[in-house]
């Protein structure tokens, strides 16, 4: 069957790392819009330098470009088994993603809201940078992808929280923890 499970929340929540192991216990699909954006930057193509001013100056991509990837991907796959990780992050991408869904018929399993607070989402994000050099993890770009998560991401929240689909997972502790209460949250285990 035609399964889906969302990952939300601020940068540097570790929705990453968890999206990585679920997938591959569920046997799902990861589907990270900024991986695949970041491919795009590293083989240069034209999405990929449309994409990166805005990348590195923090801010999120244009709609219609995430909305494009996904509809590409979906379209791909016969029978989408999924974990959406940094997708959808604006009002208009919920909606575009709850048609979608309708019309692939694709269950909706969990919006799964992985959250720590900020000083610790920054730290995180700072460390990060010194392992993976990625190039929007420096404090000034990590500021401003706050901010746009604010205003822009965090009224997700409330969007599924009234559909009755999300799911609070509390990130501060350990990888291993903060996995064992996302199976939990979406029934696989006891
Ligand atoms: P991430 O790897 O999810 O932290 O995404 C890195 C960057 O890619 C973000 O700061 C945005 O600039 C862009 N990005 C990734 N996913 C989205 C999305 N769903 N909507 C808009 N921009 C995105």
């Amino acid at each position: 069957m035609a399964e889906a499970v969302i990952f939300l929340g601020p940068p540097g929540a570790g929705k990453g790392t968890q999206a990585k192991r679920l997938a591959a216990d569920l046997g799902f699909r990861q589907l990270s819009t900024g991986e695949i954006l970041r491919s795009h930057v590293a083989r240069g193509t034209e999405l990929g330098r449309l994409a990166k001013p805005l990348m590195d100056a923090g801010k999120l991509v244009p709609d219609e470009i995430i909305l494009g990837i996904i509809g590409e991907e979906l379209a791909a796959m016969p029978n989408p088994r999924v974990i959406f990780d940094g997708f959808p992050r604006t009002l208009a991408q919920a909606e575009a993603l709850d048609r979608l869904l309708a019309e692939r018929q694709i269950r909706l399993l969990g919006v799964l809201l992985v959250t720590a607070p900020e000083e610790e989402l920054i730290r995180r994000l700072l460390g990060r940078a010194q392992q993976e050099g990625r190039s929007d993890d420096n404090e000034e770009t990590i500021r401003a992808r706050m901010v746009e998560y604010r205003q822009k991401t965090q009224p997700l929240v409330d969007y599924y929280a009234r559909t009755g689909s999300l799911k609070e997972i509390n990130g501060l502790g350990q990888v291993e923890e903060v996995y064992q209460a996302i199976q939990a949250a979406l029934g696989l285990r006891a």
